[in-house]
Protein backbone atom coordinates (compact mmCIF):
# COMPACT_ATOMS: atom_id res chain seq x y z
CA UNK A 1 0.00 0.00 0.00
CA UNK A 2 1.20 3.10 -0.95
CA UNK A 3 0.87 6.54 0.82
CA UNK A 4 -2.42 6.16 2.64
CA UNK A 5 -5.61 8.29 1.10
CA UNK A 6 -8.50 6.97 2.43
CA UNK A 7 -11.85 7.38 0.98
CA UNK A 8 -13.68 6.75 4.10
CA UNK A 9 -12.79 7.49 7.24
CA UNK A 10 -14.79 6.15 10.77
CA UNK A 11 -14.28 6.97 14.06
CA UNK A 12 -15.88 5.34 17.24
CA UNK A 13 -18.72 3.68 15.69
CA UNK A 14 -21.33 1.70 18.27
CA UNK A 15 -24.33 0.18 17.19
CA UNK A 16 -26.53 -1.60 19.97
CA UNK A 17 -29.44 -3.61 20.05
CA UNK A 18 -30.74 -3.99 23.04
CA UNK A 19 -27.92 -4.72 25.60
CA UNK A 20 -26.12 -6.45 22.65
CA UNK A 21 -23.17 -4.48 21.14
CA UNK A 22 -22.99 -5.53 17.15
CA UNK A 23 -20.35 -2.82 16.18
CA UNK A 24 -17.96 -0.93 18.51
CA UNK A 25 -15.79 0.13 16.04
CA UNK A 26 -12.93 2.55 17.50
CA UNK A 27 -11.41 3.57 13.74
CA UNK A 28 -12.05 2.26 10.04
CA UNK A 29 -10.39 3.32 7.25
CA UNK A 30 -10.87 2.31 3.39
CA UNK A 31 -7.77 3.20 1.02
CA UNK A 32 -8.96 4.87 -2.12
CA UNK A 33 -8.86 2.41 -5.28
CA UNK A 34 -8.63 -0.76 -3.10
CA UNK A 35 -9.99 -3.53 -2.64
CA UNK A 36 -10.53 -4.17 0.89
CA UNK A 37 -12.18 -7.28 2.54
CA UNK A 38 -13.58 -6.98 5.77
CA UNK A 39 -14.04 -10.85 7.32
CA UNK A 40 -14.92 -12.22 10.64
CA UNK A 41 -17.50 -14.80 12.04
CA UNK A 42 -20.98 -15.01 11.72
CA UNK A 43 -22.59 -12.39 14.28
CA UNK A 44 -19.66 -10.33 14.00
CA UNK A 45 -20.67 -7.26 13.19
CA UNK A 46 -20.34 -7.04 9.70
CA UNK A 47 -23.71 -6.44 7.76
CA UNK A 48 -24.61 -4.30 10.55
CA UNK A 49 -21.08 -2.14 10.20
CA UNK A 50 -22.55 -1.74 6.60
CA UNK A 51 -25.97 -0.62 7.08
CA UNK A 52 -24.66 2.00 9.63
CA UNK A 53 -22.01 3.36 6.96
CA UNK A 54 -24.62 3.49 4.38
CA UNK A 55 -27.42 4.97 6.22
CA UNK A 56 -29.77 2.27 6.16
CA UNK A 57 -29.52 2.16 10.12
CA UNK A 58 -28.13 4.34 12.59
CA UNK A 59 -25.73 4.67 15.17
CA UNK A 60 -26.00 4.93 18.83
CA UNK A 61 -22.15 7.08 18.87
CA UNK A 62 -19.71 7.83 16.28
CA UNK A 63 -19.13 10.01 13.18
CA UNK A 64 -17.51 9.03 9.62
CA UNK A 65 -16.63 10.69 6.68
CA UNK A 66 -17.01 9.59 2.55
CA UNK A 67 -14.31 11.94 0.43
CA UNK A 68 -13.79 14.36 3.46
CA UNK A 69 -17.54 14.23 3.64
CA UNK A 70 -19.63 13.46 6.91
CA UNK A 71 -22.16 11.20 6.26
CA UNK A 72 -23.79 11.53 9.42
CA UNK A 73 -27.48 11.42 9.61
CA UNK A 74 -27.71 11.16 5.81
CA UNK A 75 -30.31 8.55 4.45
CA UNK A 76 -29.50 5.41 1.89
CA UNK A 77 -29.96 7.42 -0.86
CA UNK A 78 -28.53 10.67 -0.08
CA UNK A 79 -25.57 8.20 0.99
CA UNK A 80 -25.49 6.76 -2.58
CA UNK A 81 -25.49 10.18 -4.02
CA UNK A 82 -22.42 11.19 -2.41
CA UNK A 83 -20.97 8.19 -4.61
CA UNK A 84 -21.00 4.94 -1.56
CA UNK A 85 -23.51 2.33 -2.54
CA UNK A 86 -24.24 -1.52 -1.39
CA UNK A 87 -25.48 -3.86 -3.25
CA UNK A 88 -29.01 -5.33 -2.08
CA UNK A 89 -30.74 -8.95 -2.86
CA UNK A 90 -33.46 -7.93 -4.97
CA UNK A 91 -36.88 -7.84 -3.01
CA UNK A 92 -40.01 -9.93 -4.30
CA UNK A 93 -41.58 -6.46 -5.66
CA UNK A 94 -38.34 -6.03 -7.51
CA UNK A 95 -38.25 -9.78 -8.75
CA UNK A 96 -41.47 -9.34 -10.72
CA UNK A 97 -40.50 -6.21 -12.78
CA UNK A 98 -37.93 -6.65 -15.70
CA UNK A 99 -34.33 -6.85 -15.64
CA UNK A 100 -34.58 -3.35 -17.52
CA UNK A 101 -37.18 -1.73 -14.85
CA UNK A 102 -34.98 -2.56 -12.68
CA UNK A 103 -32.16 -1.08 -13.29
CA UNK A 104 -33.81 2.35 -14.09
CA UNK A 105 -35.01 1.83 -10.78
CA UNK A 106 -31.91 2.08 -9.15
CA UNK A 107 -30.79 5.69 -11.29
CA UNK A 108 -29.99 8.54 -9.26
CA UNK A 109 -33.14 10.77 -9.33
CA UNK A 110 -35.74 8.01 -8.03
CA UNK A 111 -36.95 7.93 -4.84
CA UNK A 112 -38.39 11.03 -3.47
CA UNK A 113 -36.26 13.29 -5.78
CA UNK A 114 -38.99 12.36 -8.50
CA UNK A 115 -41.34 14.73 -7.65
CA UNK A 116 -39.00 17.91 -8.32
CA UNK A 117 -38.06 16.00 -11.23
CA UNK A 118 -41.69 16.25 -12.70
CA UNK A 119 -41.45 19.97 -12.58
CA UNK A 120 -38.35 20.35 -15.07
CA UNK A 121 -40.15 18.13 -17.88
CA UNK A 122 -36.78 18.62 -20.34
CA UNK A 123 -34.49 17.69 -17.99
CA UNK A 124 -36.24 14.83 -16.75
CA UNK A 125 -36.41 12.77 -19.74
CA UNK A 126 -32.73 13.89 -20.95
CA UNK A 127 -32.43 12.35 -17.46
CA UNK A 128 -34.27 9.09 -18.72
CA UNK A 129 -32.47 8.73 -22.02
CA UNK A 130 -29.39 8.80 -20.17
CA UNK A 131 -30.26 6.35 -18.16
CA UNK A 132 -31.12 4.03 -20.34
CA UNK A 133 -27.92 4.01 -21.92
CA UNK A 134 -26.13 3.74 -19.02
CA UNK A 135 -28.24 0.64 -18.10
CA UNK A 136 -27.95 -0.61 -21.32
CA UNK A 137 -24.18 -0.55 -21.11
CA UNK A 138 -24.04 -2.25 -17.64
CA UNK A 139 -26.49 -4.88 -18.80
CA UNK A 140 -24.03 -5.33 -21.94
CA UNK A 141 -20.90 -5.29 -19.26
CA UNK A 142 -22.76 -8.28 -17.22
CA UNK A 143 -23.58 -10.37 -19.86
CA UNK A 144 -27.38 -9.81 -19.27
CA UNK A 145 -28.49 -7.26 -22.00
CA UNK A 146 -30.42 -10.43 -24.24
CA UNK A 147 -32.36 -11.13 -20.63
CA UNK A 148 -33.18 -7.21 -20.61
CA UNK A 149 -37.17 -7.53 -21.37
CA UNK A 150 -37.40 -10.60 -18.69
CA UNK A 151 -39.25 -10.69 -15.44
CA UNK A 152 -35.50 -10.42 -12.80
CA UNK A 153 -37.45 -13.44 -11.08
CA UNK A 154 -36.84 -15.87 -13.91
CA UNK A 155 -32.89 -15.16 -13.52
CA UNK A 156 -30.71 -17.59 -12.25
CA UNK A 157 -29.08 -17.05 -8.88
CA UNK A 158 -25.67 -16.41 -10.22
CA UNK A 159 -27.51 -13.56 -12.81
CA UNK A 160 -29.12 -11.80 -10.01
CA UNK A 161 -25.88 -11.31 -7.73
CA UNK A 162 -25.03 -10.04 -11.59
CA UNK A 163 -27.62 -7.67 -11.48
CA UNK A 164 -27.61 -6.78 -8.33
CA UNK A 165 -24.32 -5.86 -9.19
CA UNK A 166 -24.98 -4.15 -12.28
CA UNK A 167 -27.68 -1.99 -9.95
CA UNK A 168 -25.53 -0.51 -7.88
CA UNK A 169 -23.03 0.89 -10.68
CA UNK A 170 -26.25 2.97 -11.92
CA UNK A 171 -25.67 6.07 -9.39
CA UNK A 172 -21.95 5.97 -10.85
CA UNK A 173 -20.16 5.45 -7.60
CA UNK A 174 -16.47 6.03 -6.37
CA UNK A 175 -16.83 3.31 -3.51
CA UNK A 176 -19.25 -0.26 -4.22
CA UNK A 177 -20.18 -2.16 -1.35
CA UNK A 178 -20.66 -6.02 -1.40
CA UNK A 179 -22.35 -7.98 1.50
CA UNK A 180 -21.55 -11.91 0.49
CA UNK A 181 -21.55 -11.22 -3.08
CA UNK A 182 -20.61 -14.72 -4.28
CA UNK A 183 -22.98 -16.24 -1.56
CA UNK A 184 -24.54 -19.32 -3.20
CA UNK A 185 -22.81 -18.56 -6.32
CA UNK A 186 -21.61 -21.92 -8.67
CA UNK A 187 -17.89 -21.68 -9.07
CA UNK A 188 -17.78 -20.57 -12.80
CA UNK A 189 -19.68 -17.30 -11.93
CA UNK A 190 -17.54 -16.92 -8.35
CA UNK A 191 -14.43 -16.62 -10.83
CA UNK A 192 -17.00 -13.63 -13.29
CA UNK A 193 -17.67 -12.20 -10.31
CA UNK A 194 -14.00 -11.86 -9.33
CA UNK A 195 -13.07 -10.53 -12.51
CA UNK A 196 -15.92 -8.08 -11.97
CA UNK A 197 -14.78 -6.59 -8.35
CA UNK A 198 -11.16 -6.43 -10.08
CA UNK A 199 -12.02 -4.20 -13.34
CA UNK A 200 -14.05 -2.07 -10.85
CA UNK A 201 -10.68 -1.50 -8.89
CA UNK A 202 -8.75 -1.14 -12.26
CA UNK A 203 -11.07 1.66 -12.93
CA UNK A 204 -10.33 3.36 -9.72
CA UNK A 205 -13.99 2.41 -7.77
CA UNK A 206 -13.22 1.43 -4.02
CA UNK A 207 -14.78 -1.75 -3.45
CA UNK A 208 -15.24 -2.82 0.32
CA UNK A 209 -17.32 -6.08 0.49
CA UNK A 210 -17.46 -9.19 2.49
CA UNK A 211 -16.85 -12.89 1.89
CA UNK A 212 -16.13 -15.73 4.04
CA UNK A 213 -14.21 -18.08 1.23
CA UNK A 214 -10.60 -17.28 2.18
CA UNK A 215 -9.10 -18.48 -1.01
CA UNK A 216 -11.10 -15.81 -2.85
CA UNK A 217 -10.28 -12.87 0.14
CA UNK A 218 -6.51 -13.71 -0.32
CA UNK A 219 -6.45 -13.92 -4.09
CA UNK A 220 -8.38 -10.43 -4.50
CA UNK A 221 -7.65 -8.15 -1.72
CA UNK A 222 -5.39 -5.45 -1.28
CA UNK A 223 -6.25 -4.87 2.79
CA UNK A 224 -8.30 -7.18 5.50
CA UNK A 225 -10.48 -6.21 8.44
CA UNK A 226 -10.91 -8.78 10.44
CA UNK A 227 -14.32 -8.09 12.88
CA UNK A 228 -14.84 -9.98 16.09
CA UNK A 229 -17.76 -9.27 18.53
CA UNK A 230 -18.67 -6.14 16.73
CA UNK A 231 -14.56 -5.05 17.03
CA UNK A 232 -11.57 -4.59 14.66
CA UNK A 233 -9.22 -7.10 15.64
CA UNK A 234 -6.70 -7.10 13.05
CA UNK A 235 -6.20 -6.06 9.42
CA UNK A 236 -3.42 -5.92 6.78
CA UNK A 237 -2.37 -7.20 3.71
CA UNK A 238 -3.37 -10.59 3.10
CA UNK A 239 -0.20 -12.19 3.67
CA UNK A 240 -0.06 -10.59 7.19
CA UNK A 241 -3.46 -11.37 8.01
CA UNK A 242 -2.81 -15.28 7.27
CA UNK A 243 -0.24 -15.70 9.48
CA UNK A 244 -1.83 -13.53 12.39
CA UNK A 245 -2.21 -15.63 15.12
CA UNK A 246 -4.86 -13.53 16.66
CA UNK A 247 -7.12 -13.95 13.82
CA UNK A 248 -6.53 -17.53 13.55
CA UNK A 249 -7.57 -18.30 16.93
CA UNK A 250 -10.63 -16.07 16.64
CA UNK A 251 -11.60 -16.89 13.03
CA UNK A 252 -9.63 -18.66 11.09
CA UNK A 253 -8.65 -21.78 13.34
CA UNK A 254 -12.96 -21.89 13.83
P1 LIG B 1 -22.63 -10.49 10.46
O1 LIG B 1 -23.11 -9.79 9.24
O2 LIG B 1 -21.18 -10.28 10.74
O3 LIG B 1 -22.97 -11.95 10.46
P2 LIG B 1 -24.66 -8.90 11.79
O4 LIG B 1 -24.23 -7.50 11.62
O5 LIG B 1 -25.74 -9.40 10.93
O6 LIG B 1 -23.39 -9.87 11.73
O7 LIG B 1 -25.12 -9.10 13.30
C1 LIG B 1 -24.33 -8.68 14.40
C2 LIG B 1 -25.10 -8.94 15.67
O8 LIG B 1 -26.18 -8.00 15.76
C3 LIG B 1 -25.71 -10.31 15.75
O9 LIG B 1 -25.65 -10.76 17.08
C4 LIG B 1 -27.16 -10.07 15.33
O10 LIG B 1 -28.02 -11.01 15.90
C5 LIG B 1 -27.40 -8.67 15.86
N1 LIG B 1 -28.39 -7.91 15.06
C6 LIG B 1 -28.22 -7.51 13.78
N2 LIG B 1 -29.27 -6.81 13.36
C7 LIG B 1 -30.14 -6.77 14.39
C8 LIG B 1 -31.44 -6.19 14.61
N3 LIG B 1 -32.04 -5.48 13.64
N4 LIG B 1 -32.02 -6.34 15.82
C9 LIG B 1 -31.42 -7.03 16.79
N5 LIG B 1 -30.19 -7.61 16.68
C10 LIG B 1 -29.57 -7.48 15.50
MG1 LIG C 1 -23.94 -10.49 7.46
Amino acid sequence: VAKPDPILVADGLRRSFGGLTAVDVERLQVQRGTITALIGPNGAGKSTLFNVLTGFDRVDTGSWTFEGGRLNGLAGHQVARRGMVRTFQLTKALTRLTVMENMLLAAPGQSGERLLGSFLRWSWARQEDSNRERAEALLERFRLAHMRDEIAGSLSGGQRKLLEMARALMVRPSMVMLDEPMAGVNPVLVESLLEHISALRDEGTTVLFVEHDMDVIMGISDWIVVLAEGRVIAEGRPEDIRSDQVVIDAYLGA
